[in-house]
């Protein structure tokens, strides 16, 4: 089930709603261009809650998978974003000092808020800045054991390399 894009946080919180469902692609604009691609929607679980302050808090957490280059070998490479996440919304900057030490603040300016951007915010932070493959999936690995290398010479001596030698 596809999340609702524009929320009333403070409704949900009274009411204790948990939201869970799907953020399509396309609602997905920054992590898209961070990326190569997003490879399917979003997935998330949101708890709305008063805290004891009567703050209005939301936790959850939120996982995609993207596909994005390898820094070793230049490749494609799929990873899993998962990001964990506590928040408590402010309605004005002032109202930062309130925020308690295990919340991030989550602004927000008008009586609705974008979930979209909260999740899409909280699985950026979880993307690595530099991503590698696995050691021994990874074709850029400096290391290559004996037994491989004579492997490839032994195709690259074969009639088809030559042919594709020939091609170019
Ligand atoms: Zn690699």
């Amino acid at each position: 089930m596809a999340l609702p894009s524009l929320i009333d946080p403070r409704k949900l919180a009274l009411q204790g709603n948990l939201l869970e469902g799907m953020v399509d692609v396309e609602d997905l604009p920054r992590l898209a261009s961070a990326v190569s691609a997003v490879c399917g929607p979003l997935q998330a679980s949101v708890q709305f809650e008063l805290d004891e302050s009567r703050a209005t808090i939301a936790h959850g957490n939120a996982q995609v998978t993207v596909e994005t280059i390898c820094q070793r070998c230049l490749d494609p490479l799929q990873i899993d974003l998962r990001a964990e996440f506590a928040v408590q919304v402010i309605w004005s900057e002032e109202q930062i000092n309130r925020v308690a030490a295990n919340y991030e603040p989550w602004l927000v300016l008008d009586k609705m808020a974008s979930l979209n951007e909260l999740l899409e915010d909280e699985i950026l932070l979880a993307l690595p800045l530099v991503n590698y493959h696995d050691v021994g999936d990874c074709t850029g690995d400096t290391f290559v054991p004996e037994g491989e290398v004579a492997q490839e010479q032994a195709v690259s001596d074969s009639p088809f390399s030559i042919l594709q030698q020939l091609k170019r």
